[in-house]
């Protein structure tokens, strides 16, 4: 398949799901960019600065190659949601690897944040 084809194949034919499957599922949480840009067409606003967008893609790296999704714009909240509860979730074990490193040190006080954050996320919608 042609890079183009691909392209068209990644942004029309995929289902909309794909993106926040995307979100969830890979390993390394992915970045979610917003941005504009021109069509290349010669006559088109865009060519005197009024750009289309904003579009929206997941960004993350595959070993060398830089990969990205288009995310539609009625799945970004969705997937917003979903790169920060990962994130949350992410920095929770981060916390508790930490509080197992330094068990014998401050103990109380990390278990406090840790409880403190826990409640927080429990709280949130
Ligand atoms: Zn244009």
């Amino acid at each position: 398949m042609s890079p183009h084809g691909e392209k068209r194949f990644l942004t029309a034919a995929e289902p909309a799901r794909a993106a926040t499957e995307i979100a969830k599922s890979l390993y390394k949480i992915p970045a979610l960019l917003s941005f504009w840009t021109r069509c290349g067409k010669p006559r088109c606003r865009c060519r005197e600065g009024h750009l289309h967008g904003p579009y929206h893609a997941l960004h993350w790296r595959d070993g060398a190659i830089q990969r990205r999704r288009y995310v539609r714009a009625s799945d970004v909240p969705a997937v917003r949601a979903m790169l920060e509860k990962r994130r949350t979730e992410r920095n929770l074990q981060r916390l508790a690897f930490a509080l197992s490193l330094h068990s014998c040190r401050g103990l109380d006080r990390l278990v406090a944040e840790v409880e403190a954050r826990l409640r927080a996320e429990g709280e949130d919608p």
